[in-house]
């Protein structure tokens, strides 16, 4: 529809008639009911377009939870609801559907309603126990209902600026957030707050950094070193704060680099200084909140470096220092590199050996560094990270990548 429809909506008080019972944990079952009405036959979203949407929904749960939820669904209908169609009136079509539907409605944990496009219904999506979906099915909408359905409210922002007398003003922006489903448009994973009340992140998994140092995170969504943290914490109780950084690993849509979130889903703005909302925190930038000030040393696929440091105290070493290479030391043009290791600083052309399969790459590209995640090997270039398979396979047959073995690069 090119009519602009407004935003995705959630009722907090649920009407007593519906189940708020849903479990956070497991598998979730949707049962979707397409309808229409006496007076207005049009056909509601396609049984094809909800299947979209809700499979895509289910993989985003699988993946945002590590596995730990999922979803399952059946598509029912139509159902022309004895009834005229009278402006929008979204528990009375629910009920009737229902009525007419009878038995034949299998088990559930929520309800989701589809139906044509309803103009006085000023929303694409609405959550209050159950979910309606006004006219289009998406990802979006049905992630970001039935997000509201885990319980979970909108991601925010709040851009902030500094004003003329140094005080830092900010505004929250409700469905702000660049990142997490739960804003106006875009299909990322909920933020690492929302992850841990649903309980898709544990706090292990998120650590709390008391100390400057320099960390190293895992890839936010999925993949990477299973031994890296998906988040890191600064600050406890109202002033906490989550690190996250956000990757291209993941089959959904998300801005890549290092973001930060406080309670309940507001993402911060890293740019203090200008109205601009900034949701990614440049490399070499500094973040600063009262006590502690935060600094990306480097970011990719496989991640990020950050340095965090308290009350004052200088910026601590580097994991992989910008101007040293790796040791064992690799500083001819073509070097073979036979290892693991998340980050391989090279200075030029590269040739890889792995499982007996070779690949060389000597454009007049300078690469910047060679980093394998998971079975996937990643070359930088001044142009960002790219994907490399290596020649006579595909990306069915990737390399295994061996994790102890000391690396050995010659000249
Ligand atoms: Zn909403």
């Amino acid at each position: 529809m090119m009519r602009r429809l407004f935003l995705t909506l959630c009722l907090l008080t649920l009407p007593a008639s519906v189940s708020a019972q849903t479990p956070k944990l497991g598998e979730l079952r949707v049962v979707a009911i397409r309808f229409n009405w006496q007076n207005d036959l049009r056909t509601p979203p396609s049984v094809s377009s909800g299947q979209t949407a809700l499979a895509a929904t289910d993989r985003l749960f699988r993946e945002a939870s590590g596995g730990k939820m999922w979803l399952t669904y059946a598509i029912l209908g139509p159902v022309t609801l004895p009834m005229d169609r009278v402006s929008c009136n979204p528990f009375v079509w629910a009920n009737a559907a229902v009525t007419a539907l009878g038995s034949s409605v299998p088990a559930h944990d929520r309800l989701m309603f589809a139906f044509p496009v309803v103009s006085e219904c000023k929303w694409n999506g609405l959550a209050a126990g159950s979910t309606w979906i006004n006219g289009t099915w998406s990802v979006h909408t049905t992630a970001h209902e039935l997000g509201h359905n885990l319980t979970l409210g909108h991601a925010a922002s709040l851009p902030c600026r500094t004003t003329t007398s140094g005080a830092l003003s900010c505004v929250t922006s409700t469905y702000g957030s660049t990142v997490d489903v739960m804003n106006a448009s875009g299909v990322g994973h909920f933020n690492a707050i929302s992850k841990r009340r649903l309980g898709w992140l544990t706090d292990a998994e998120m650590p709390l950094i008391t100390t400057t140092g320099t960390y190293r995170l895992g890839p936010f969504e999925t993949g990477g070193d299973p031994t890296l943290p998906r988040a890191i914490r600064i600050g406890t109780g109202a002033a906490e704060r989550t690190v996250e950084v956000r990757t291209h690993q993941t089959a959904f849509t998300t801005p890549v680099g290092v973001t930060l979130h406080k309670a309940l889903s507001v993402q911060m703005d890293t740019d203090h200084v200008t109205t601009t909302f900034r949701a990614m925190l440049p490399v070499g930038v500094d973040y600063r909140e009262p006590g502690w000030t935060l600094r990306v040393r480097r970011v990719g696929v496989w991640g990020a470096d950050v340095s965090v440091m308290f009350n004052g105290d200088p910026l601590p070493a580097d994991l992989y220092p910008p101007d040293s290479p790796v040791s064992p030391p690799c500083t001819t043009s073509t070097q073979i590199i036979d290892a693991s290791e998340a980050v391989w600083r090279v200075n030029g052309n590269w040739n890889i050996t792995r499982n007996g399969v070779s690949m060389t790459r000597s454009s007049s590209t300078v690469y910047k560094a060679l980093m394998w995640t998971g079975d996937t090997l990643y070359a930088n270039s001044q142009r960002g990270w790219q994907r490399y398979i290596p020649t006579g396979t595909t990306a069915a047959t990737r390399w295994t990548v061996p994790t102890t073995t000391a690396p050995t690069c010659k000249g």
